[in-house]
């Protein structure tokens, strides 16, 4: 079998007591969309975490197209391809779409947080975020302040803050969150255009979207993977019933 893009090995993290993903173990092939589904509580933001390295797992490792990246800090994660959507937003609300996506593709450059050293490199920059803001569908709206737009144009833009650092693999936290019946619908329609250029890591809730769009889908419950499969196999499991499907 090809090597995984991802491959997630056993992966531990407590807080006190709690053991918040236990032994958590998946792979992610290049090219697919993976769903991580499971109740509140089960683990599932903690395990983003720890891919992207905002958290230190207690045991396990994870790695990125072979090489492995279990102790290395989140910038350098991202120079090697990921990236990550957060469950709550982080954009400026003071600053236009087009702004909050050129500053982050500055900070992942690597560069000091600085607003535009010098002219031509903010020009590469800007050209940067309008292209990313154009692939989120979002091109008309880049010189609006942040603060003037709707929840679901917000996702847009953290999408497009995602993709300015160009990654290999794209780890979204319910992006679907707060989002409306029809801005989810234009949700599910543009991860379905997104997923043809990056792999993607998915956290959702909405299980029309996850069983709409996924390849696989791994189910956690209480920090432990209980089922991975393609969306025929996960929607036939008993305990995925049991456990989470049938209260979804
Ligand atoms: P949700 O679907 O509600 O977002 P989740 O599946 O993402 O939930 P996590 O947020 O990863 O679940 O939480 C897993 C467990 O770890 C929970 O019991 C939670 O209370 C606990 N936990 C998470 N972060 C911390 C923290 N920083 N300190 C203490 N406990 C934490």
């Amino acid at each position: 079998m090809a090597e995984p893009l991802l491959r997630v090995e056993r992966l531990v993290r407590r807080f006190g007591g709690i053991v918040a993903t236990d032994h958590v173990s998946l792979d992610v092939a290049r090219g697919e969309l993976h769903a991580i589904i499971g109740p509140n509580g089960a683990g599932k933001t903690t395990l983003i975490s720890q891919l992207t390295g905002h958290l230190a797992p207690h045991a396990g490792s994870v790695s990125l197209a072979g090489r492995d990246i279990t102790y290395l800090p989140a910038y350098r994660r991202c120079a090697l391809g990921l990236a990550r959507s957060f469950q709550i937003t982080s954009l400026l609300l003071d600053f236009t779409a087009v702004d909050n996506v050129a500053l982050a593709a500055q900070a992942h450059a690597g560069t000091s947080f600085r607003f535009f050293a010098n002219a031509r490199k903010e020009k590469g920059l800007r050209d940067a975020a309008h292209a990313a803001l154009d692939r989120v569908g979002l091109g008309h709206r880049a010189d609006v302040l942040v603060s003037k737009l709707s929840h679901g144009e917000r996702r847009q833009v953290e999408l497009a803050v995602a993709l300015a650092s160009k990654p290999k693999l794209l780890l979204l936290d319910e992006p679907m969150a707060g989002l409306g019946v029809t801005e989810s619908q234009g949700m599910v329609k543009l991860l379905q255009e997104l997923r043809k250029e990056v792999s993607i890591v998915l956290v959702e809730h909405d299980m029309p979207a996850v069983f709409a769009l996924a390849d696989r889908i791994s189910v956690l419950v209480y920090g432990r993977v209980i089922a991975s499969g393609d969306p025929d196999a996960i929607r036939a499991n008993e305990d995925v019933k049991r456990a989470y499907l049938g209260e979804a």
